[in-house]
């Protein structure tokens, strides 16, 4: 049978070295393999022809027939284009190129009847279409080309002639090297069972459809074997985790549990957080390994529920660790939970990079003599010299980056993987935790501590400056304290860090009688702490920053959040940058500050932040306008996979059909050995390039 993985796309027909290069570093096409999983972005129907004289601006695409008059080239040096002037008999409409001017001369004749295609505008009264695909009128059948497909190609490629239509000819030229079927990468009960189509047949459709129906049929087989693997991989390790590790049992609820719940808990708990504790109670009475994803929207409360997850630890006679992302926040953690547990007296410790010394290795020699209970941490935990006598759990808080590499470290604090709960305020939509983190059980809080008010957001243009001026005047003159914030992104840093220092000044400025923190990512990580601290402790009453402060740091009487240029923030950030006020008892709010030209995306986003506090409603919006592409963490899932059609929003009821049976197929086979899923084991190995040991860790 015909392995197109192992053929090199530069031997196709029609390719070539100079196009085979193009299309290994545009496109990442280096095998005819890739070449026929690159699939169509869209549709369009080309069975019908235009006049000139019918077309307006507003048409989406058309299709003209008729000849080319006369060429001209106009202007020069950047400006430069190349005019055909083209008729039909009812009209003149002028072709235009702005690159591949040469190549175009090259390719096209007057007098040779084409057809041409493309996105009429109109200019100077003039039919436009710029960049057009023309064929030759005898090469085509209008009548046969109902579903055209069209394919993403870059600017470099379009400048050698490499368009949507010449990969289309490749495309072709491609399935008609295919005689018998490829390999089929389902086994037959599933396709069978499914009903879906073979993947010969579904790779054909979705190059070439006849008709919507079977496109259809041939986008789901496709998007089915792509959430299919990812869930049976996530599944498979899991199973086979649980079968080689037990889960350490903390059976007994004691003193430090009921002791603090009963004289320390400074309020009740919310129904959410209490329905956590419970099923945090009962992962870790079950026998098996707990991996949970706690989520929870910012002020929440989750580290309430951790600290109880840790002290049921304790009163099992384990260690329990929190970490956190950066040193403040350790503080944070140290100083609450330091301050809640006091009564109990149970031996808390904290341990970061700022550590050393003396004081540093009586830390360590707590842990592993066993006299210290609850280990308050940063990444400074993760060193091999950091060992416990009975680590039971571990808690890792606000971690975005927190990679499969780093989880694996901690496994190895004990003999038995210690109880694994990680906490974010990143709501992760439901689909995409299932695919992210897989084999993770999802608790969610999705209620507020009761008396908290709605923080209130307004979106205000950058000409009202003076008015939320004197607002922020009045805030501080109540004695509260004031966040200004800039975006930082890395390919612009030496703008963004002048709006930040221009901002800073400005702010100096007016605001004389107040003092103003600057903080920015290019500060040594001391310095920053340090600065964070003068603010957290009211030293300074105004924070002009730049993202670093988006992750939990809590000050309470911060109560206005300024997010200067906010189309330059994706929804989830700004979800994040809000939640930093509205943490006390007083109103917050938070002024969205943008230019007066906005794309209808960013209209959209800025709309939603200010009509939406709920953290969920707001990652799903997010995964429906900017795709799950860039969020974070896509690499987590322990298989690295590339989603070509499938769409994490959209698909949620496919991801749990397949779920359900990779679940299903690795209850019944979990080596995968039955002869019926041969295939299942070659596939997951041949999509697992990485030689790591994902069957051992979280
Ligand atoms: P996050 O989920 O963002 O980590 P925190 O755990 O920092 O939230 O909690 C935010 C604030 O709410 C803290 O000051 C905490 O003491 C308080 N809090 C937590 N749970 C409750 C509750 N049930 N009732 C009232 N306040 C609470
Ligand atoms: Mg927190």
């Amino acid at each position: 049978m015909l392995d197109l993985s192992v053929r090199d796309v530069k031997y196709l027909p029609g390719v070539g070295p100079a196009r085979a290069e193009l299309l290994e570093k545009e496109l990442g096409i280096k095998t005819l393999a890739d070449l026929i999983h690159y699939y169509p972005y869209k549709y369009i129907d080309r069975s019908r022809l235009f006049n000139i004289k019918e077309v307006d601006g507003t048409m989406p695409y058309i299709q003209l027939k008729g000849r080319i008059l006369s060429f001209e080239e106009i202007g020069t040096g950047r400006g430069k284009r190349l005019v055909a002037h083209f008729t039909d008999g009812t009209g003149i409409a002028d072709l235009v190129w702005f690159q591949g001017i040469k190549f175009a001369l090259s390719k096209y004749r007057p007098n040779t009847e084409y057809v041409v295609f493309g996105k009429p505008t109109i200019f100077n009264g003039r039919v436009n279409i710029a960049h057009p695909e023309i064929d030759v009128e005898a090469n085509l059948n209008l009548s046969e080309m109902g579903m055209q497909p069209h394919y993403n190609t870059t600017d470099r490629m379009k400048k050698s002639g490499l368009n949507s239509a010449a990969v289309r000819k490749l495309v072709a030229t491609l399935l008609g090297l295919i005689e018998a079927p490829l390999p089929e990468t389902l086994p037959e009960w599933i396709i069978r069972r499914e009903n879906l189509m073979p993947l010969t047949e579904a790779l054909r459709v979705i190059h070439a459809p006849k008709d919507v129906n079977s496109l259809r049929m041939a986008q789901h087989r496709l998007k089915f074997e792509e959430l299919f693997y990812v869930q049976l991989n996530i599944c498979r390790y899991s199973a086979a985790r649980n079968r080689r590790f037990k889960g350490l049992m903390f059976n007994r609820v004691g003193d430090s549990f009921n002791r603090f719940y009963n004289e320390c808990l400074p309020f009740s708990l919310t129904d959410a957080q209490k329905r956590v504790v419970r099923e945090i109670r009962r992962d870790t009475c079950s026998g098996v390994q707990m991996n949970r994803l706690l989520q929870g929207d910012v002020g929440s409360g989750k580290t309430m529920v951790a600290l109880m997850a840790m002290l049921l630890a304790v009163d099992n006679g384990f260690q329990a660790c929190i970490m956190a992302p950066t040193e403040i926040l350790a503080e944070q953690h140290y100083a609450n939970i330091g301050r809640y547990t006091e009564k109990i007296g149970l031996k808390v410790e904290l341990l970061t990079g700022s550590i050393k010394g003396k004081r540093r290795q009586s830390v360590l020699d707590g842990l592993v003599g066993g006299s210290v209970n609850i280990l308050v941490a940063t990444h400074a935990v993760l060193e091999d010299n950091v060992l416990f006598a009975r680590l039971g759990l571990v808690v890792i808080d606000e971690q975005h980056r927190f990679g499969v590499a780093q989880r694996a470290k901690l496994w190895e604090k004990n003999n038995n993987p210690p109880h694994i709960l990680v906490m974010t305020a990143t709501p992760i939509p439901r689909t995409l935790a299932m695919t992210l983190y897989g084999d993770l059980d999802v608790s969610i809080i999705d209620e507020l501590p009761p008396g908290r008010k709605p923080i209130k957001t307004v979106h205000k243009y950058d000409t009202g400056h003076t008015e939320i001026y004197a607002f922020l005047d009045e805030e501080l003159r109540k004695g509260r304290q004031v966040y200004v914030v800039y975006p930082l992104i890395e390919e612009s840093e030496k703008i963004d860090l002048k709006n930040l220092e221009d901002g800073y000044g400005i702010i100096s400025d007016r605001f004389q009688g107040y003092s103003v923190s600057k903080v920015h990512g290019k500060m040594k990580p001391a310095e920053k702490e340090a600065e964070m601290q003068r603010f957290k402790r009211a030293e300074t009453q105004i924070m002009v920053s730049t993202t670093v402060i988006e992750v939990g740091v809590d000050v309470p009487n911060a109560s206005v959040m300024v997010i200067e240029n906010a189309e330059r923030f994706g929804l989830s950030q700004l979800h994040q940058l809000r939640g930093r006020v509205g943490r006390g008892a007083d109103q917050s709010f938070c002024i969205l500050v943008t230019g007066y030209k906005l794309s209808e995306d960013t209209r959209k986003r800025i709309d939603i932040m200010v009509d939406s506090n709920d953290g969920f409603e707001i990652a799903e919006a997010d995964l429906k306008l900017r795709g799950p592409g860039d969020i974070e963490g896509t690499q987590q899932s322990g298989i690295a996979f590339e989603l070509r059609l499938a769409n994490l929003a959209r698909d949620g009821a496919l991801i749990e059909q397949v779920r359900n049976i990779a679940k299903e197929i690795v209850a019944a086979d979990p080596e995968l050995t039955h002869p019926q899923n041969t295939i299942l084991l070659r596939e997951l190995r041949r999509l697992k390039k990485s030689p790591f040991d994902w069957s051992s860790i979280s």
